[in-house]
């Protein structure tokens, strides 16, 4: 019997021996600074001559290692690895393929804080952020595992007398695994086990700014018994080897978390038929967010300003779920603003490998530059009220950015800036926040602050987004307690880490046996 599924504790880093073990997970970490990577293609090294180099985004001299470049002949090689491997692999008993699941879990939790030390490294995430991390990617591991478990033997449907009937899941095929580098490991985890642990085979092709972690896990899953094939890795371009697999009339499923337009775009093609395609693809995309935190009147005014504050700056605003919109009753406005204000100049941004830093830098170049814009766009379209300021000198260091006083349409508003940068609107009621809250093409989080229930009850029905939290802030999701994904334009509501995800990587078949 396998004990049921509770997540993966944080740790605590108040606690000195906790806070000496992180500090050993560095140095052990920068002794495998500057590694090289190959490519796993059914089992096999490959190493090529260009690589794909993984640098640390707040030290950008500092390589963390780099990876093999994979092209379209690797792509190619590495589909029909999968294909083959599929033939055996589909037929594993289930409960076979979650202890694999569980034992890379077991493998992991062993070595916690140097993972997290090297997501602190790869990503810039500070400890906290890499320790909750390194804790979902565990978590998504023991909580697919166990639904595997679960829906081995299928679900009870009706037999009329003289007949058995049996509706079970069966594995589809190739999956195309393209995980973002903000979540670098959990995300990149989660999507890689889901299809494997449902029997299907992968084609991994890893986030380019965050390659390492991902090459660390696919040994994890070989160590853990996992057989040559059924994950293959193929870190390169999205234009030459994610296009190439997307499009393969071999791969059934693409599983994607990443930006709207990138979404999209696979989205798209994937509804071609390609030649000698038997099947329809399908996709499972999580896209982006432009998420709200709306205040009421009758509030805790500390709670909603911890509350922005936290879904604003966490991981320097750097997730799909960041509250990047705080939407105010008129009668708080001021008063909440200001001391979200007060919270974010008391943080320390700086190096994340020091113990007291709250944020960070942003990812890359392209990060700082694009969010750098969107500041400039703000100080137009708004009142800065603090940061502001970037410094790329280093590492892609960005204040913790706050505009006051836009319009619920300006662009700071609408668009999605993945950065450290939060946006104030004032409204005069609970209705006018609620339609601001609504009025973006995205649907993935939000949250509402009040303590008036009878808002609370009119917010579950109206605030339409796939992930809604009453009185606290609005990233965090964890692993079978609160399944994540998004509406309209943030993806296919495809909910990871909930009851419903495994599905969506089989097909359900009926047998109805006359007795
Ligand atoms: N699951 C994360 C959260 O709840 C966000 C995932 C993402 O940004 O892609 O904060």
């Amino acid at each position: 019997m396998t004990i049921p599924y509770k997540h993966e504790p944080f740790t605590d880093f108040t606690n000195e021996a906790n806070k000496e073990a992180f500090q050993q997970a560095l140095a052990e970490v920068n002794e495998i600074m500057g590694r090289e990577y190959p490519l796993v293609i059914n089992g096999e090294r490959i190493t090529t001559e260009e690589k794909i180099v993984s640098s640390n985004p707040a030290n950008k001299e500092e390589v963390v290692g780099s990876v093999s470049k994979a092209n379209k002949e690797h792509a190619e090689m590495a589909i029909q690895a999968a294909a083959d491997a599929f033939e055996d692999w589909r037929y594993w008993n289930p409960e076979e393929r979650a202890n694999i699941l569980f034992r890379a879990a077991a493998m992991i939790r062993r070595k916690k804080h140097f993972f997290s030390a090297l997501l602190v490294k790869e990503a810039g995430k500070p400890w906290n952020e890499a320790d909750a991390d390194t804790a979902e990617a565990i978590d998504f591991l023991e909580y697919y595992a166990r639904q595997m478990i679960e829906l081995a033997n299928g679900k009870p449907v009706n037999s009329r007398e003289g007949e058995s009937n049996k509706y079970i899941y069966t594995p589809t095929g190739v999956t195309v695994v393209i995980p973002p580098w903000n979540f670098l490991f959990a995300i990149m985890a989660g999507t890689t086990v889901a299809p494997i642990v449902t029997g299907n085979t992968v084609v991994l092709k890893p986030a380019s700014a965050t390659p390492i972690i991902a090459a660390l896990f696919v040994d994890i899953l070989e160590q853990a018994g996992l057989p040559k094939g059924v994950v293959n890795f193929v870190p390169g371009s999205g234009a030459e080897v994610g296009d190439y697999l997307v499009d393969h009339p071999k791969t059934s499923i693409i599983t994607f978390t990443g930006s709207r337009e990138v979404g999209t775009r696979i989205f798209e093609r994937a509804a071609k038929i390609q030649p000698g395609q038997q099947h329809l693809k399908r996709v499972i995309a999580e896209m982006g967010g432009k998420d709200t935190v709306v205040v009421d009147k009758d509030c805790d005014i500390e709670l909603a300003a911890q509350s922005i504050f936290a879904s604003a700056f966490g991981f320097s605003g750097q997730k799909c779920s960041a509250g990047s919109r705080a939407v105010v009753h008129a009668d708080v406005y001021d008063q909440v603003l200001e001391r979200v204000a007060e919270i974010t100049e008391q943080k320390i941004v700086g190096n994340p490998e020091n113990h007291d830093t709250y944020m960070g830098p942003v990812i890359d170049q392209g990060s700082f530059e694009k969010i750098m814009g969107y500041i400039e766009v703000g100080k137009e379209e708004g009142r800065l009220v603090s940061g502001g300021k970037g410094d790329n000198s280093k590492g892609y260091f960005i204040e913790p950015t706050i505009f006051a006083d836009l319009d619920p349409n300006s662009r700071v508003m609408q668009e999605e800036i993945f950065g450290p940068v939060v946006g104030f609107s004032k409204a005069e009621s609970f209705d006018e926040a609620l339609k601001i809250a609504n009025n973006t093409e995205y649907g993935l989080t939000g949250a509402v602050i009040t303590n008036n229930r009878q808002l609370i009850e009119r917010a579950k029905r109206e605030f339409h987004v796939g992930n809604l939290y009453i009185n606290r802030t609005c990233t965090g999701a964890i692993v079978g307690y609160h399944p994540f994904g998004g509406f309209k334009m943030s993806g296919t509501d495809s909910k990871a880490g909930g009851p419903d995800y495994l599905a969506l990587h089989m097909q359900a078949k009926t047998i109805s046996e006359m007795l």
